[in-house]
């Protein structure tokens, strides 16, 4: 692209990441278009990707470092003044406490050059086991699961575009014509079969609609899997010549009838039946799972289960056929495969694993001794902020735990908890507003970077625009910060570049290989998705299909899953009647934190709201239009009454993207997956009265 009026560049939101071009508009003002050479979202943006501009223009943008003062207010401070409170703070926590005494979470939106430095300065600069990242409440239970089955956990083992070649798609617990609605594009061509709670718009396009009560799709498919077994549908070549552990997963299925997961679940025999029937008979398809059938106690071996029911039908691993997960966050992949998660090391990595310790040590300068140990997951870190023996300090990057986590309630208690909060962010966020210390940073359009797609594709964001004067990046926020805790020189390189041909050392070969990627073949416009090794002669063209040849076990072989249904962490009882679930709207993203300074988006979106069933409505008192407040056993929430007729009578829906007494999290179940630690968003049990007051 000549004009230097113009860049190429991708969505700041989600894992779509869709191409778009930006260009300047006047003195100040951006413009955005979609890229149409991107086959990922071919011409099209969502609602969000087309205001994305609005956020550069945001009237409360951060732009100066702040410290609250003696008087509890935050006040602005100079950039050493900042980085000076914080680094002698955090050396005054170590020293009392020890190393694990100080903590960091960060973001599925940070870039990877980000998310990759901010784990290398956790590990090294803090000597910390705790970090982790608000990835791990996105994909973790697809991750666990698709590294049990294939040995290797990218989201889409294959590219969206494959996806519109299908006769059928089965989609568990996803709704992208709300959540990312250009991939809608290459749905239009299969049939659709969706499994979710309610009545979505993706729900509503469907060739058929399963609607199983929350908490039980993991009954549901053991008994598609069931049927595809007693109806002769499997492709016993395929598992004879490709999978390992078929008889323990049949023999579970056989105990799940269809009739017995219709009272289960809540879905007819001949839904079921109906379901099998058209994956079965399909030429070319594919089972894909979202956050629906993912974020539950159960969430791992409920995509193990659909895996399996894949995997018996003979779709991985073979082109034009498989299984996926539709990952959410802009970089919850390449966030988690570059480090930030905390059981992982660059390069997809477990950080258990001594030769990839002395791997990445290596090109860290370190010995491997100098390395941490796993930490704990996402929430358990969370829960543990200012506790007997938990962290004293907290360091935040790109996230807003106050609004997403589960449980919210108490996430700010322990937040408020803690000796130092500090938020590195562009926007005042609901956490900021905890912080003691504020770091304002550059956001999307001001900075150089890649991230990593939902199918493993590594894309280059590009800068228009230079960051309002008193911003810095985040990478210079880490090398400010490290080289006052007595880091050496030049081990945290501010420039992307810099880190990006650093990390391509540190995955070289991981899982996750990206020493064949670099920014002189992404900006020469080559499609690259991981792995791509570094290889001398001809370059590594990348790996937009996985398992072609075989999966990344050892043995060449899928794993089936050898799972159990059981019901969700909380059942409805006399006091708590009802299930919530939780989900997005097309107008908002995650906490909301960007997407709610957005005024088009805001309108779109109005105030939070409740969906009930007009019969539950009427039961519980309640009026359409009216408030109500939504109660479990964690916390309360204030909604608008929304009567939705295709609402399941015993469920009512909430979306997460409100702050305030409107936090959907208020409610939700911070029981984890005993693998994955994915907390229980999907279900929860509630009551729901009339409500006069907004508070
Ligand atoms: Fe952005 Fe996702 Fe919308 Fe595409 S679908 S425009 S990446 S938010």
């Amino acid at each position: 692209m000549s004009d230097p009026d113009e860049v190429r560049t991708h969505c700041p939101y989600c894992a779509l990441q869709c191409g778009t071009v930006l260009a300047r508009k006047g003195e100040d003002r951006v413009s955005v278009r979609p890229d149409d050479a991107f086959p990922v979202n071919q011409g099209g943006l969502c609602r969000k990707g087309w205001t994305a501009p609005a956020v550069l223009e945001v009237h409360d943008r951060l732009r100066t470092p702040l410290v609250r003062a003696a008087n509890g207010d935050l006040a602005p401070a100079s950039w050493d003044t900042a980085l000076d409170t914080v680094a002698e703070r955090l050396l005054r926590i170590r020293a009392d406490h020890g190393p694990d005494a100080v903590a960091v979470f960060g973001g599925g939106g940070l870039t990877n050059e980000k998310a990759y430095l901010l784990g290398k300065f956790a590990r090294l600069a803090l000597g910390t086991r705790n970090i982790d990242y608000n990835g791990r409440f996105c994909m973790a239970s697809a991750a666990a699961a698709g590294r049990a089955a294939f040995g290797v956990d990218r989201g889409l083992p294959f590219p969206v575009a494959d996806v519109g070649r299908a006769d059928v798609v089965l989609l568990a617990g996803a709704n992208p014509a709300e959540t990312m609605p250009p991939l809608m594009r290459h749905l239009e061509h299969p049939d659709l079969v969706v499994i979710d709670p309610r009545r979505t718009p993706t729900a509503r396009a469907a060739a058929l609609h399963l609607q199983p009560s929350p908490g039980t799709d993991l009954a549901l498919a053991l008994g598609l899997l069931h049927i595809a077994v007693v109806d002769g549908l499997i492709d016993a070549d395929y598992l004879r010549a490709r999978t390992t552990g078929f008889d323990a997963a049949r023999q579970t299925a056989l105990s799940w009838w269809p009739e017995r997961v219709e009272q289960v679940t809540g879905v007819p025999v001949p839904a079921q039946r109906e379901a099998v029937r058209r994956l079965a008979s399909a030429r070319r398809a594919y089972v894909l799972t979202g956050r629906g059938a993912e974020q539950h106690s159960k969430g791992t071996d409920t995509v193990g289960a659909f895996i399996n029911l894949a995997l018996v039908l003979g779709l991985p691993g073979r082109e034009g056929s498989g299984y996926g997960t539709l990952t959410g966050q802009g970089n919850g992949q390449g966030g988690r495969e570059l480090g930030q998660k905390s059981d992982q090391l660059p390069g997809s990595r477990s950080i258990t694993d001594p030769r990839a310790r002395t791997e990445v040590a290596e090109v860290w300068g370190v010995s491997a001794d100098a390395l941490p140990g796993a930490g704990p997951s996402a929430y358990e870190l969370l829960d543990s902020l200012g506790a007997p023996g938990g962290p004293r300090a907290l360091l935040v990057f790109g996230s807003n735990p106050v609004v997403s986590a589960p449980h919210a309630g108490n996430v700010a208690e322990r937040l408020a908890a803690l000796d130092l909060l500090v938020v590195a962010d562009f926007v005042p966020s609901e956490t900021v507003a905890l912080a003691d210390v504020v770091f304002p940073v550059t956001q999307w359009a001001e900075e150089e970077g890649t991230l990593t797609n939902l199918e493993g594709r590594v894309v280059r964001r590009r800068a228009l625009v230079p960051p309002p004067p008193g911003v810095r990046s985040d990478l210079e926020v880490l090398g400010g910060l490290a080289a006052r805790l007595g880091e050496p020189a030049g081990r945290y390189p501010s420039r992307p570049s810099a880190v990006f041909e650093e990390l391509r050392r540190a995955t070289r070969g991981g899982r996750a290989d990206y020493s064949g990627v670099t920014y002189a073949r992404l900006d020469a416009g080559e499609a690259l998705h991981w792995p791509c090794p570094e290889r001398p002669g001809e370059p590594h063209p990348g790996t937009p299909r996985l398992f072609l040849d075989g999966f990344a076990h050892s043995d060449g072989r899928a794993r089936f899953a050898d799972v159990e249904h059981r019901p969700a962490a909380e059942t409805p009882d006399s006091a708590f009647p009802l299930l919530a679930t939780t989900g997005r709207v097309l107008a908002q993203y995650q906490s909301g934190a960007q997407t709610r300074r957005v005024p088009e988006l805001n309108d779109a979106a109005g105030e939070m709201y409740v969906e009930v069933h007009p019969d539950t409505m009427r039961r519980s008192g309640l009026t359409d239009g009216a408030l109500a407040r939504v109660t479990s056993v964690r916390g309360s929430t204030v909604a608008r009454v929304r009567a939705v007729a295709d609402m399941r009578p015993d469920t009512v829906f909430l979306p997460f993207h409100f702050a305030g007494s409107g936090r959907a999290n208020l409610l939700t179940n911070p029981a984890l997956d005993p693998r994955s630690k994915m907390p229980e968003f999907k279900v929860c049990a509630v009551r729901i009265e009339p409500c006069r007051t907004a508070s």
